[in-house]
């Protein structure tokens, strides 16, 4: 990263430099692989095809599936939709999905391709089979990032497939832009509270399937149609995450009456009992005692690692409802916040932000140079965010741990939960030792401790 320490402080309108998000079509992407025998479809470029695969496969070290209608020079002039039908009728023959789940990109919404009108058109014409269901969202990356692509993704399959039916006590749970490894410790929670419940979308065991020396394009998990039909008739939706999960909550809340209750990312003790005790007071059953269980023993950590982590100043950049999140982990272990930013433009995150942590620098819709400025300014103990922030971390001396989306620098990251009781004991233990190991690595010979 450049040497920011002699730049001067600069008013940037229209200038991002080192992003802190990704574009709309990265979202929703990884919302379409969580939902069962689905193809994401790529509307535009292929190499707006390649970018958002290449991404993906990155963090994930897996392959990533997605089509695209391959524009060329044509398609932008004239627009996308004889191109569109031959993907689409060539993708069911060869790749026999169960589902698409189309999404635009920055050329196909700038020329206003109709992309829903072309299906229907298709449909209309007995162009597509009965059994294949095709579904749109509306993903322009220019505006937003790759949050408000998942949002919109997961809202899309919500329009197009929940029914009315008759009451059910199942619970929906918008798990949000978080890890398959989350999403399976999410599943594990609510499988031990008992809670017949829909997980929309649900990643894991699709983009991290076992390796079984099998060739599947399609992997067992991810969220059946059958499932998302009946999410209408849920008893309530729980978002976990206010930018990823409010869309699709509010439309199952619009269209069907489904009772939606807006929570933080599960991450720290707060935030945990937040879900736990929610989801006790909608089914009617108490906490298990396995639950309160994992709960002490969390805070018997915490308590053991508190002394390391009080009073050090940290700060936190990624997605908006990771980093809210954090930032109360954070403040609950005695850490100071100093800065928190994200790449995502949110009043709503903002003001969270700054309600958990009153005397924080936060930033919506910026980048990392602005975050490597701040820092200099305001210099922290520590750093967290993903492998974007290593640059940073390097040129101020400072550790990074890495948490949240593009992890591209370390394996295995993603296999790791950093939700639920047993995800926050993780990173009490990754951030506490890291802080020991950065201390102890700074120490003369004749000064470093044996017990700490
Ligand atoms: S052109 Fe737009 S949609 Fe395509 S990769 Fe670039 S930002 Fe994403």
């Amino acid at each position: 990263m450049v040497d920011i320490a002699e730049c001067p402080d600069i008013e940037r309108q229209a200038l991002a430099i080192n992003p802190a998000k990704t574009c709309q079509p990265i979202g929703a992407v990884y919302a379409a692989l969580g939902i069962h025998g689905c193809m994401p479809h790529s509307h535009g470029s292929q190499g707006c095809a390649s970018y958002l695969r290449m991404h993906l496969s990155r963090h994930f070290r897996e392959p990533i599936i997605t089509t695209t209608s391959s524009f060329t020079e044509g398609q932008v002039v004239f627009g996308g939709s004889g191109n569109l039908k031959m993907a689409l009728k060539n993708l069911i023959h060869i790749y026999k999905p169960e589902v698409v789940g189309v999404h635009t990109t920055c050329s196909a919404e700038t020329i206003g391709d109709d992309v829903p009108g072309i299906v229907e058109e298709m449909r209309r014409a007995g162009e597509l089979p009965e059994d294949v269901k095709v579904f749109c969202a509306s993903t322009p990356s220019y505006v937003g990032s790759h949050i408000t692509g998942f949002a919109n993704m997961v809202k899309a399959a919500v329009d197009a497939f929940a029914e009315n039916g008759e009451a059910a006590e199942a619970v929906n749970v918008l798990p949000g832009f978080v890890s398959p490894s989350d999403a399976r410790e999410i599943k594990r929670i609510l499988k031990i509270m008992g809670t017949e419940v829909v997980v929309l979308p649900d990643v894991s065991g699709v983009i991290d399937a076992p390796m079984t020396g099998e060739l599947k394009l399609y992997q067992e998990g991810g969220t059946k149609i059958e499932e998302i039909e009946r999410m209408g008739a849920s008893k309530a939706t729980i978002a976990l995450g206010r930018e990823a999960g409010n869309a699709a909550g509010m439309a199952l809340a619009t269209n069907f009456q489904v009772p939606l209750e807006v929570l933080p990312v599960p991450i720290g003790i707060d935030n945990v009992d937040a879900l736990l005790m929610r989801l006790s007071a909608v089914m009617g059953k108490p906490i298990p005692k396995e639950l309160e269980e994992e709960r002490g023993r969390l805070v018997d950590m915490m308590l053991d690692a508190h002394a390391h982590w009080y009073g050090k100043k940290v700060a936190i950049f990624g997605d908006p409802d990771v980093t809210e999140a954090l930032t109360g982990f954070c403040v609950s272990m005695g850490m100071e916040p100093e800065h928190v930013l994200t790449g995502t433009r949110s009043k709503d995150w903002k003001a969270a932000v700054t309600m958990i942590a009153p005397k924080a620098t936060v930033v919506d819709d910026s980048d990392l140079f602005m975050l490597h400025r701040l820092i200099k300014r305001n210099p922290v103990d520590l750093l967290i965010g993903n492998s974007y922030g290593k640059y940073i971390a390097r040129s101020e001396g400072i550790p990074l741990i890495r948490v949240g989306f593009p992890i591209t620098d370390r394996a295995n990251l993603q296999h790791f939960p950093v939700v639920g009781y047993a995800g926050t004991a993780w990173l009490v233990e990754r951030i506490g030792n890291t802080l020991l190991d950065w201390k102890e690595d700074r120490t003369p010979d004749y000064l470093v401790e044996l017990i700490q």
